[in-house]
């Protein structure tokens, strides 16, 4: 595997192998199980696999943790070497955002305002111009992100096709830890306690999922969440039951709902912020 920390490099690196199939993955890094996943669906669908790691510094509000973000190149080099990655990317901020940055991607749907977006309004603006910059720079034949961070998944997805990016983006399954709790970097910053209560949230979507499949009407299920988790001990920012593809709030007139639909969550536990989701795709629960 060759790590890269220029992007003239990586450019020069692509052009040697041209005719391979590209597949990319955006990281933060401190790389765990659900990193990993997407490492070995590219590998599975392209012929090159390219993993940046990057902590991207605009997509942090002021008050939040991009400084305490936990990072370890060499551990994350080894676990990508160990994966069979190609190329590890690892710029500097400046190689991302050059001296005098003056273009921003500005999306303009209403998707990068519903959801998280309400306690990180300026959070969608950062993701869409770090992978904007991504993709522009590698130019892969597919993209690989995790449902996990669902909303980030549609507003790259709108992304891609509305500036003709070309680059397919494929959405991963969410990986858990072996009780639940869906796999973040940002776990690293929960207590025991706090780590056992946690455990609400994926408790709580799980068993919402199959009332919704039993007709449940959606206010019931929704409060069901919420009322678990508080429980819990944990603080809810939101739960929200909406369409996948736009995030607007489905209606279901009390009566219980039938197609499609992302069921997203964010909590407080002491200070870290978790969110985590359960979806009906095309019919299936994911
Ligand atoms: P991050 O390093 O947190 O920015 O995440 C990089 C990529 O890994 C994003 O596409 C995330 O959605 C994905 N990812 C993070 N956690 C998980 C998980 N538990 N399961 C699947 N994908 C994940």
């Amino acid at each position: 595997m060759k790590i890269i920390r220029c992007a003239d490099e990586l450019r020069r690196e692509l052009k040697a192998q041209a005719g391979k199939s590209v597949g990319l993955v955006p990281t933060m890094g401190f790389l765990h199980a659900g990193h990993i996943s997407l490492v070995n669906a590219s590998r599975e669908n392209t012929d090159l696999t390219v993993v940046s790691v990057f902590v991207n510094p605009t997509q942090f509000g002021p008050n939040e943790d991009f400084d305490s973000y936990p990072r370890d190149e060499a551990r994350d080099a080894e676990l990508l070497r160990a994966a069979g990655a190609d190329i590890m990317f690892v710029p500097t901020v400046s190689e991302m955002y050059p001296e005098g940055n003056s273009t921003d991607i500005v999306l303009t749907s209403g998707i990068k305002t519903k959801l998280c977006a309400k306690t990180r309004p300026t959070h969608f603006d950062g993701v869409t111009n770090v992978v904007a910059r991504l993709l522009c720079l590698v130019k892969p034949d597919k993209a690989f992100f995790g449902r996990k961070d669902a909303q980030q998944l549609a507003i790259i997805t709108r992304l891609t096709r509305d500036m003709l990016i070309g680059t397919q983006i494929v959405g991963c399954p969410i990986v858990r830890e072996r009780d639940g709790l869906a796999m973040s970097s940002r776990n690293t910053y929960l207590s025991e306690s706090e780590r056992a209560s946690a455990l609400s949230i994926s408790r709580s979507i799980k068993k919402a999922a199959e009332d919704i499949a039993k007709g449940k009407a959606l206010a019931s299920v929704r409060d069901g969440v919420s009322a678990e988790i508080s429980a819990s001990g944990g603080r809810v920012d939101y739960v929200e039951i909406v369409d996948p593809g736009t995030l607007e709030e489905i209606d279901d007139g009390g009566m219980g709902f039938s197609g499609d639909y992302l069921l997203a969550v964010a909590a407080y536990f002491g200070k870290t912020r978790l969110i985590d989701n359960i979806a009906r795709i095309d019919g299936k629960c994911i």
